[in-house]
């Protein structure tokens, strides 16, 4: 399982927390380190003391880093050395070696269980350490974990948020852009193309007959149909059309920079793309359809979306009478 990247905001408070805490336990080095997802540990924040030897980020593959800490996290438990020197098993081993004999050091984890890291001092010299410090590291450690805790619900609300985004401007069955989605979208573009002096072009589809494909072949066999329009009008607009589905199986699209001329010919495309299309059923029967379309322009004196949308309405209302299966701008 992934979790966050620690913030930048919790990295100043911590690094104060563990200055303080170096001094509260009489150290030369604290240290928090962390198990990267590569399994390899690294210090992630040390006291700022001279007499720290450690460097941070440097990373050690687990298992075999030949750590303190490793040992901390692999148990999940507290370790406590008080001289390695007389300790075989930490005898010149790398902490050891950098002088550090001296060890206590607690596992930090992510709400999950999953190890995060340690919490850790060290000294040059055997150390035991008061009721009182024990029971601050254990405190300190769980203010770390209680960050992380809340680093992992930011994270699921973000990942709540874009979900409800998504649903709330996403068409159920087609999974274009719904009403809503559609108008906000195209009322940015028309401000746009007003400030700048652009075109722009606004086709409304309505697929012809469509309420003798739900009589004659179901419900499903018309969300089918509807499905199969979207796809083939996806796939002859341009990338940055915007299209959307505005009710039932009505349908319109904004052609950013396009004079009406242009916007005719590809109108015309989409036509007859939606006119060789077939829709195989079980039966062995195939069902065809075709759409009308209104086409009309941004003109000046437009005041918004809705201008265009009851003009784009009229041309397909005339669309309709003049037989459908065509487009009238
Ligand atoms: P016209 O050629 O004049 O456009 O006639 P039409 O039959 O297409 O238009 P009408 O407005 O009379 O009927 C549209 C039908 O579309 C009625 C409605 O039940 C159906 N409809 C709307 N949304 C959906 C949907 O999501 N799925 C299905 N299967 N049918 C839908
Ligand atoms: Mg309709
Ligand atoms: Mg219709």
């Amino acid at each position: 399982m992934s979790h966050p990247i620690v913030k930048d905001e919790y990295f100043q408070q911590w690094q104060e927390l563990l200055d303080l805490f170096a001094e509260f336990m009489e150290v030369p080095a604290v240290l928090l380190t962390n198990v990267d997802d590569m399994n390899q540990l690294f210090v992630m924040i040390k006291n700022r003391s001279a007499a720290n030897p450690y460097q941070i980020n440097k990373k050690f593959k687990l298992p075999g880093s030949d750590r303190y800490c490793e040992h901390v996290i692999c148990q999940q438990q507290t370790l406590f050395v008080a001289n390695a020197n007389e300790t075989p098993e930490w005898k010149d081993k790398y902490d050891a070696q950098l002088g550090m004999i001296n060890y206590l050091g607690v596992p930090v984890t992510w709400p999950n269980g999953d190890a995060f890291g340690t919490l850790c001092v060290l000294d040059t010299k055997t150390h035991y350490y008061s009721e009182l410090q024990l029971k601050m590291m254990v405190q300190l450690r769980n203010i770390f974990e209680a960050h992380l805790d809340i680093l992992e619900k930011n994270l699921e609300l973000e990942d709540v948020a874009k979900t409800l985004e998504y649903l709330a401007n996403t068409d159920d069955l087609t999974g274009i852009w719904n009403r809503r989605a559609f108008i906000a979208q195209a009322e940015t573009e028309l401000q746009r193309t007003s400030r700048y002096n652009r075109t722009l072009c606004l086709p409304m589809f309505d697929i012809d007959n469509f309420k003798r494909i739900n009589d004659l072949h179901g419900h499903n066999t018309g969300d089918e149909a509807i499905k199969l329009f979207t796809e083939c009008i996806m796939s002859s607009k341009r990338s940055y059309d915007i299209f959307g589905r505005i009710g039932g199986e009505e349908f319109a699209m904004i052609l950013p920079e396009t004079d009406i001329a242009s916007a005719l010919t590809l109108a015309e495309r989409m036509r007859e793309c939606v006119e060789n299309l077939t829709l195989p059923l079980v039966s062995g029967q195939q069902v065809t359809f075709t759409v009308s379309i209104g086409l009309t322009e941004y003109r000046e004196q437009d005041d918004g979306i809705f201008a265009l949308l009851s003009r784009a309405d009229r041309k397909l209302y005339e669309a309709k009478h003049k037989g459908k299966n065509c487009v009238i701008a």
